[in-house]
This record gives C-alpha cells, structure tokens and sequence, in this order.
C-alpha cells in the first residue's frame, strides 16, 4: 500500500481521509481518521469562512494537529506492515508483555488507536514493563 501524508489544504481545496494522509490498513484505524480529519477540516473552514481567523492559519492547526495525533501510529504501522518478525528488542518486549495484564491491556489499546505508540513505546513505559518481567522472575 502506498503510505504517504500530503499538505492537506491550499487556494480553494482541502483533503480529508485517505486522500490527505495514507498508511497500511493493518492497523485498521483508517476510518477514524477520516471521521476526525472531517471534523477538524469543518471546524477549521467555519472559522476561516466566519472571519474568526484566517485561513492559512486555521488550516495549518488542522494539518499540525492532524500530524501530530497520527504520526506515531504511522511509524508502527508501516513497521509492522513489512510483515518482517519484530526486531529483537521487540521481541523482548513482547516476552515481558506476556502475562502482564496491565501491560497486555495497554498494548491492545494502543493496537486500537485508544493509546498513542508514542507513549506506549516511550523508554518510561518500556523500562517499567521490563522491571516488571525482571521481577517475575
Ligand atoms: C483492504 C482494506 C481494509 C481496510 N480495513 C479497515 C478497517 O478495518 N478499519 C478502518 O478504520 N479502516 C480500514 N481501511 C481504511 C479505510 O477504508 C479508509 O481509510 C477510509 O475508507 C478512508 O475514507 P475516505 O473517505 O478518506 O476515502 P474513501 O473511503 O476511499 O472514499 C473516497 C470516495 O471518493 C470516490 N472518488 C474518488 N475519486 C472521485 C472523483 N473524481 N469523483 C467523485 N468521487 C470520487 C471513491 O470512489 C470513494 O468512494 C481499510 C482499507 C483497505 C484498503
């Protein structure tokens, strides 16, 4: 699949969805994505169009705010697309995952889009799991 983001605005156009900003299906989280680029796109053109703000910066919060809430789940996704086995250290990780509620539950949140990668995978979080697995022992 081709994985892409693009500038999601310009003179007279928008994108939402796919057609602003793409990746890899396995992560199933496109329709969400398009749902909430809709909404911020909406909200952005009514307070360009109502003369609350201009239009370029209004469209610039869309497409920063829309970045930055996606980006991370973008690396993961275009990582586990490859279909490639996990990296060791992910493999490891996954060894300290097994049998850890919490740390199961928060992996399946964040496979779901309710968690972001970036916290998830964040040296804090990784680190405690870790210890955790360490201590099981
Ligand atoms: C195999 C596969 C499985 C997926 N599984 C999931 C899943 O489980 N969960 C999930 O959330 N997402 C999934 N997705 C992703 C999801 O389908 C898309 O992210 C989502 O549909 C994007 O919505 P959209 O409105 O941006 O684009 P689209 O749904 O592609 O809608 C664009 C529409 O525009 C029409 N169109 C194109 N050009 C023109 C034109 N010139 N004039 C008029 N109409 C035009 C097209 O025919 C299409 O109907 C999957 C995608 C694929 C390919």
């Amino acid at each position: 699949m081709p994985n892409y983001f693009r500038q999601p605005y310009g003179h007279g156009w928008a994108l939402v969805g796919d057609a602003g900003y793409n990746k890899d299906p396995i992560t199933a989280q496109g329709i969400t994505n398009a749902f909430r680029d809709a909404e911020r796109c909406a909200v952005a053109l009514d307070e360009a169009l109502g003369g609350a703000r201009p239009f370029e910066a209004a469209m610039h919060d869309y497409q920063r705010a829309r970045d930055e809430q996606v980006l991370a789940m973008y690396e993961f996704t275009c990582q586990l697309a490859t279909l490639e086995p996990a990296p060791p250290e992910m493999q490891r990780l996954f060894g300290a995952i097994q049998g850890n509620q919490d740390a199961m539950d928060a992996f399946v949140r964040m496979n779901a889009g309710t968690d972001s990668p970036a916290e998830f995978f964040s040296p804090r979080n990784v680190g405690s799991i870790m210890a955790a697995a360490q201590v099981a022992l």
